[in-house]
């Protein structure tokens, strides 16, 4: 074969792309050591730094295949319109998804009040961006700001994504706290919605997956940095039963390739269940594209072409293209501008 196949752009539906610099970094500690080095990375972070920096990673994402991305960006309101601006230079579709933190982590990820947090929101909304609202975690937000942050984005109908049940110490810790685990909680305070994406829900129960069942809430899953972090795997077929929606994110870039994420996921229900096509080739797509795109507000985002040409397609019947695009080729395989 030769040529190049039109396809439409995947979209990374969570992205904290400053952790690109990571790699190779803290490899051998636990996920809290790991977290320890993540900071020191945040605490370097300037304006300038995020432009620069930041427009090299997104040219990265282009030429994976990820042609929108969603910035979950909690380093301050400078730093998100430096974001914006990398993403605009880069050509990018850019959903800054920012990030409201009441407690722990860096004084600079913090607001003084959820007043304060709405009131940055409404200026980057008035300076243009495309913007979605994220309470960190139940760890970073308490009861009251998540009640506010839910009220505040149903009204204003924008997406909310936020971390959850990605470690059991954060669910420890939550039931401590208010008495039942993280999911629960985000009900119980209206986060909870078709705009919601709940990232990671590694360890949900099925009560927990049920309640994002019967909100309409989407998943995203972000298995390469989940394999990196030792956070575990997501239960995939109690989603997949659940109907619950999946969508895909590159999280800490450890990797940047929307082909090994829908693998990984795939190979993970594969691993759980001891059955092949868990997920059809389709539904992967759609978590790839579709599902991201709704789960940030995006209603158009660009194309990629593939090079068909490519060694790895090399003895590819042209109908089966598209599957083994998913079983067996890497980001390289996309046609860089
Ligand atoms: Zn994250």
């Amino acid at each position: 074969m030769a040529g190049t196949l039109r396809l439409p752009g995947f979209v990374n539906a969570h992205s904290h792309t400053f952790q690109r610099v990571m790699r190779g970094r803290a490899a051998g500690g636990d996920f809290w050591a790991w977290r320890k080095t993540m900071l020191a990375a945040a605490e370097r972070q300037t304006p300038q730094l995020v432009r620069t920096e930041y427009e090299s990673v997104y040219r990265e994402m282009l030429g994976a295949g990820y042609t929108a991305v969603g910035e979950f960006h909690y380093l301050g309101v400078a730093e998100a319109h430096a974001a914006a601006e990398a993403a605009e230079a880069a050509g990018i579709e850019l959903v800054l998804l920012h990030v409201a933190y009441a407690r722990g982590g860096l004084p600079r990820f913090r607001q003084e009040s959820v007043t304060e947090f709405i009131e940055q929101v409404e200026s980057l909304r008035a300076a243009g961006l495309a913007i979605g609202v994220a309470p960190h975690s139940v760890r970073a937000c308490p009861a009251d700001w998540l009640d506010e942050i839910g009220a505040y984005a149903a009204a204003e109908g924008l997406p909310l994504h936020v971390h959850a049940d990605e470690q059991p110490k954060e669910i420890e810790e939550c039931r401590a706290e208010h008495g039942c685990r993280p999911i629960e909680l985000l009900a119980r305070s209206g986060c909870l919605g078709e705009r919601t994406t709940v990232v990671h829900a590694t360890h949900a129960d099925g009560a927990e997956l049920d309640l994002l069942a019967a909100t309409g809430a989407t998943i995203c899953a972000c298995p390469t940095t989940e394999a990196d972090l030792g956070d575990g795997f997501l239960p995939a077929e109690r989603v997949r039963t659940r109907g619950v929606p999946i969508c895909i994110g590159s999280d800490s870039n450890v990797r940047i390739d929307p082909f090994e994420e829908l693998r990984e996921l795939e190979g993970i229900a594969r691993r759980q269940t001891g059955r092949r096509g868990v997920f059809s080739t389709d539904e992967l797509y759609a978590f790839g594209r579709d599902v991201g795109a709704r789960s940030l507000g995006l209603e158009m985002w660009p194309e990629i072409d593939v090079d068909l040409g490519h060694v790895s397609l090399a003895g590819v019947d042209e109908e089966h293209v598209t599957a083994a695009l998913l079983a067996s080729c890497g980001a390289d395989v996309v046609v860089r501008e």
